[in-house]
């Protein structure tokens, strides 16, 4: 029979907890959950280790860094009702601290997306499990059914929110100090992830946490200078330019399937140990490397080339330029928008049994799913490419980025106008789409405001362009409407 304890928070409140003889235990933390499940109490492992500086980091934390919490109630400046409950989706983010009977965190339980259910296997039982990203992307989806895997969008997804909420503690100055696949659970099937041991932050202005880090996704940098003392100026910490090589290395592992360092070479015959800390560490090499293929698997059908030139060139600066330069790395915000560019150019596979289902189709000319080798069916391509003017240069334009068109494409503000970008802020209201009618392809406005014929003139809100090869129009009369090119190529 479990006991049930009482814990006393910062606040005064009293929550009730079931003790059990074995709790589940992190490197840092074991955890006690509530009697309903609604939320989880964490105490620390080593409570002598719990200073002055650990308390002011979690009140922190749980205070003016919180984004999930409004400003109007004590949370991170500017933000309000709308972006706290977008973020609250996001992270499992603590909510209090325990005071009593010893320091200790609140933090809400995942969602249930997050954990498998009896129909996730027949081979294992993963009931009850939480949903860590190796389930998905390691040879352990073997043993998945394949209603769980997701296909290459829902990955591309997971990859794009991620990339928004590592974006969101960098804007505000925190890192997470420990992302990996332990620490983002990610759910395939819907498309979705949240980032969870958020009490690891690197807050400014106080002392990092003593974290140890994951095996795969701790930086070159940081395990290499892992054995010297704390106070060598040499040794490297995780902030968020290591934050920055997880995050590429996780969105790898979601869009390829596999580790980006992982691969035949052999560091060192002295020891598995030695091995290891050599091709992760001091020697890590990219499996996809252009210059070095002594890393390379011989197998590798798709490649970071598979996702266009733009999540070509993140790759490069990821793990060639800035796998040991971490200044190079790209920023958060930076594969925020090269994903999103890259999910404008999702074209469905004509394969009904391609396990990938979407591809980029950034090619026209070569029109062929790289995870299956199936040519598409359709009989045109419709591509439309975005241009904003050039400040200052009236009648000046500059490409921007593409759009794959079939039947029923929306196009969203951050379409029709170049200073928009879709982020946890964006309007979601569709201003027009594209639809093909007897054979002929047409843009039809259905909330856009300023939309302009290639001839110039207004076309009101129910009304439609003709779209043909060599069609271009303005998709908004305002500044900072662009400026749209149409190509109809045929396959
Ligand atoms: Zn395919």
């Amino acid at each position: 029979m479990n006991k049930i304890g009482e814990a006393i928070l910062a606040s005064g409140k009293r929550l009730k907890y079931v003790i059990t003889d074995n709790p589940p235990r992190g490197g840092m933390k074991y955890t006690y959950f509530a009697p309903d499940k609604s939320y989880v109490i964490q105490f620390f492992n080593d409570p002598s280790k719990v200073d002055f500086n650990t308390r002011s980091r979690i009140e922190a934390i749980i205070g003016k860094y919180n984004p999930t919490l409004p400003e109007s109630r004590g949370g991170s400046l500017g933000n309000d009702d709308k972006l706290a409950a977008y973020f609250e989706k996001r992270f499992c983010w603590p909510t209090d601290i325990v005071v009593s009977p010893e320091f200790g965190l609140v933090s809400p339980a995942y969602p249930s997306n997050f954990f498998f259910d009896s129909s996730a296997s027949q081979l294992l039982d993963l009931k009850g499990k939480d949903k860590k990203s190796n389930w998905f992307t390691s040879k352990n989806r073997k043993y998945l059914n394949k209603s769980e895997l997701g296909d290459f969008r829902s990955m591309l997804q997971m990859s794009l929110l991620l990339s928004r909420s590592i974006r969101r503690l960098h804007q505000a100055g925190l890192a997470h100090s420990d992302l990996s696949n332990n620490n983002v659970l990610i759910d395939p099937k819907s498309g979705n992830c949240v980032v969870i041991d958020i009490d690891s932050l690197v807050v400014p202005g106080l002392y990092p946490p003593e974290v140890a880090g994951t095996r795969g996704y701790i930086a070159p940098e940081v395990l290499a200078t892992m054995e010297l003392p704390r106070t060598d100026p040499r040794r490297k910490i995780p902030g968020s330019t290591t934050d920055l090589h997880a995050l590429a290395v996780l969105i790898y592992e979601y869009l390829f399937l596999r580790h980006p360092l992982i691969g035949p070479k052999i560091f060192s015959t002295v020891s598995a140990e030695e091995d290891d800390f050599l091709g992760l560490g001091p020697q890590a090499l990219f499996i996809e490397n252009p210059d070095d293929t002594s890393n390379r698997p011989s197998n590798l059908k798709v490649t970071v080339k598979d996702l266009g030139p733009e999540m070509e060139k993140l790759f490069m600066r990821a793990f060639v330029d800035g796998l040991h330069n971490p200044a190079l790395r790209p920023s958060a915000m930076e594969w925020e928008r090269g994903i999103v560019h890259a999910w404008d150019l999702l074209h469905k596979c004509s394969n009904p049994d391609c396990s990938s289902k979407w591809f980029v189709l950034h090619d026209v000319n070569n029109p062929v799913c790289p995870f299956c080798g199936t040519k598409i069916a359709d009989k045109e391509i419709v591509r439309l490419t975005l241009n904003s003017e050039v400040r200052g240069h009236k009648g000046q334009w500059r490409r921007l980025s593409e759009l794959d068109a079939v039947n029923n494409t929306p196009l969203f503000k951050w379409h029709t106008h170049s200073n928009i970008f879709p982020d946890e802020k964006a309007d979601l209201t569709m201003q027009a789409y594209i639809c093909r009618h007897n054979n002929e392809w047409f843009l039809i406005n259905s909330h856009a405001e300023g939309l302009l014929s290639p001839q110039g003139n207004p076309v009101p809100q129910g009304q439609a362009i003709r779209l043909t090869d060599g069609t271009v129009f303005r998709a908004s009369r305002d500044d900072r409407g662009t400026l749209i090119n149409v190509k109809i190529i045929s396959v």
